[in-house]
């Protein structure tokens, strides 16, 4: 069913809530929260709200259609799903039901995807369309972002990055044998894995330009992936393509797919892979510093960094005087920021006693005295009052 006028589109998102429940784009999702299944019902529940530096962001999030001619093991729009009702908006209805919900205040943002009809090239085309009249005819100048759909061409690519703010493509495996057992009808090399290199040429050939970032996603957990296969793969993207923010999206069963009777993925898994993707992304570590057990897998009952630090730092302490940036950003508590004011603060006054770090913004100092070093020896540690708990 194609739906082609704005208030059609308002009452489809109303019955069929969130389609994209599978996709993140928020903050709450790195939370290791699992995403709701495909089975709301309202309006409100299409929008997200995005974390952004002056507070939450609802965004819409929506595809252009549910129909979708590949076959994806894990994905609740395959082809052959014959129960489900299949719903497609026009470009001109979704952009002008967007404008609508923009005049409302009821969302300034909008991520759009879509199921792929008639190839990747003609669909991609639909998302582009409606993006086109959302800045045009409606002259929004609001957060957008655009799913890349696997195989497009280049110059499609390079047009969406213009118009976007945020452009994803989703790796969904860290390897193209992984791929073949998620979804046999994606090729990882040419399909997707270029549609990221082809990105961050785009960028590099035009700097002053200002591009659209990029992100992808893994779906976690369904075929055996390991968390070394992923954080080795999230490191060389954000080190050698570029990429703003990789999502990690633990698999959760659909019934009527090759995979409903593959067990849920762990939710605290996938905090576990955003906890120490940050560390890739913006603490400088490589993955040689993730304490993996031997079979690939991060342990899940204590954070990448606290078991780094149990492993290292306790043996050979860190000297909070003289310290460089990186050092510093090993100990557990202290991240980017409390490392910039510790450099500052130790530039006027010796640290000497670990409550001069509150002020810093280190919340609970004491936590850190088994990892550092003040003015060149151990500070005292509270005794635990139950030794083993
Ligand atoms: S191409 Fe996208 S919508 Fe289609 S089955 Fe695969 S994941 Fe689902």
């Amino acid at each position: 069913m194609e739906l082609s006028k704005p208030t059609q589109v308002l009452d489809s998102l109303a019955t069929h809530g969130d389609m994209m429940s599978h996709e993140h784009d928020s903050a709450a999702t790195a939370t290791g929260k699992r995403a709701p299944r495909y089975q709301s019902h309202s309006l409100d529940e299409c929008i997200t709200n995005l974390s952004t530096p002056r507070g939450p962001k609802p965004v819409l999030k929506s595809m252009v259609t549910t129909a979708c001619e590949r076959n994806c093991f894990y994905c609740p729009f395959r082809a052959g799903r014959s129960k489900m009702a299949r719903v497609t908006f026009t470009p001109d209805a979704m952009a002008g039901a967007f404008d609508t919900l923009v005049r409302a205040k009821k969302v300034d943002g909008l991520f759009l995807s879509s199921g792929i009809i008639k190839g990747s090239v003609t669909t991609q085309d639909k998302l582009i369309d409606t993006v086109q009249i959302v800045r045009r005819k409606y002259n929004y100048r609001g957060y957008v972002h655009l799913k890349v759909m696997p195989g497009i061409e280049r110059d499609q690519l390079a047009h969406m990055m213009r118009i976007a703010d945020r452009v994803s493509v989703n790796l969904e495996a860290p390897t193209e044998q992984r791929l073949a057992a998620l979804a046999p009808k994606k090729e990882f090399l040419t399909e997707l894995l270029q549609m990221l290199r082809w990105a961050n040429e785009i960028r590099a050939a035009d700097p002053h330009q200002k591009w659209a970032s990029t992100v992808t996603q893994f779906v976690v957990g369904a075929v055996g992936d390991t968390d070394l296969e992923l954080l080795s793969l999230s490191e060389n993207l954000y080190r050698q393509l570029g990429l703003a923010r990789v999502y990690y999206s633990a698999f959760s069963p659909v019934s009527d797919t090759p995979l409903e009777n593959v067990s849920a993925a762990s939710a605290t898994r996938q905090r576990r892979l955003y906890q120490a993707s940050f560390l890739l992304r913006d603490y400088g570590w490589s993955v040689e510093d993730l304490g993996f057990a031997g079979s690939g897998f991060l342990p899940e009952n204590v954070d990448p960094k606290r078991a780094y630090a149990d492993a290292v730092l306790r043996s050979a302490p860190i000297d909070l005087q003289i310290a460089d940036r990186e050092q510093l950003m090993r100990v557990p508590h202290i991240g980017p920021k409390a490392v910039e004011r510790l450099l500052k603060a130790r530039q006027q006054a010796r640290i000497v006693d670990l409550t001069q770090l509150r002020a810093l913004g280190i919340s609970r100092p004491d936590d850190l005295a088994p990892y550092v070093l003040l003015d060149g020896c151990r500070p005292p540690q509270q005794l635990a009052l139950f030794p083993g708990a």
